[in-house]
């Protein structure tokens, strides 16, 4: 699909760091409680570190204690892209920034969080950006 922000590799490869466009770029995943957001409380909107585009907002935000920042809802559910991956011989639901095809992380249903909406986005902090709000 084409996206509204679109750039060669090259200008992706050279916008970002190794670690970011690893993540972004090539959906790698950083390793599990290494991310600068994993525990962050602080209040704010979480914006794609590639394009800009608002993607997550704190209260969405909950302590999964599985390693990386999840959060049970996007900030508006146009903001993201979920696409089927059948990578590494699971099946799982890759999520992206709809904006700019940017790779996030996955979202995972039904695992029992007392959240409102039982899903779990789980995504990398290299991925996001936190702009506080306080
Ligand atoms: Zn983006």
């Amino acid at each position: 699909m084409a996206y509204d922000v679109e750039k060669p590799d090259e200008q992706w490869r050279a916008e970002l760091n190794p670690a970011e466009y690893a993540v972004l770029r090539q959906a790698g995943t950083e390793p599990a409680f290494t991310g600068e957001y994993t525990d962050t409380k602080t209040k704010g909107v979480y914006s794609c570190r590639a394009c800009g585009a608002e993607l997550f907002t704190s209260t969405e935000k909950f302590e999964s204690h599985c390693g990386w920042p999840s959060f049970y809802d996007p900030k508006d559910s146009a903001a993201v892209e979920l696409i089927e991956d059948r990578s590494h011989g699971m099946v799982r639901t890759e999520v992206r920034c709809a904006r700019c095809g940017s790779h996030l992380g996955h979202v995972f249903e039904g695992e029992g969080y007392a959240t409102p909406t039982d899903q779990r986005y789980c995504i990398n902090s290299v991925s996001l950006k936190l702009e506080p709000t306080e």
